[in-house]
């Protein structure tokens, strides 16, 4: 199993949040909701189509909407995505030994 998404999935999750954005599903409790990391999760596309996160946001307007904005935030935060690809660079820089800091030979 590789790690993310396959297309498949992601459609079964767009096509499922698409249901919800169609039809409302007013919680004002926010019965049974899932805790707002997990939703976090789902915005950044890292649960599976079977997690029953999905399925709870598909039936729930309040949490769709929360996880809308989530996604757009991170679509509108490019400083994250600097990060996430500076920290992928640092770790392929450590990987070949090298360092930011490394000195010139100018005074050898
Ligand atoms: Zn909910």
């Amino acid at each position: 199993m590789t790690e993310g998404l396959s297309r498949g999935e992601e459609e079964i999750i767009e096509n499922a949040l698409r249901r919800a954005a169609l039809n409302d599903y007013p919680n004002p409790d926010r019965k049974d909701c899932p805790a707002k990391k997990l939703l976090k999760r789902l915005a950044a596309k890292k649960l599976k189509p079977t997690d029953p996160v999905i399925q709870h946001v598909a039936e729930c307007s309040p949490c769709f909407r929360e996880m809308q904005e989530l996604r757009r935030k991170l679509k509108r935060n490019p400083w994250l995505k600097m990060f996430i690809g500076g920290a992928v660079l640092g770790g392929v820089a450590a990987f070949f030994g090298w360092k930011p800091s490394s000195r010139t030979k100018r005074d050898e």
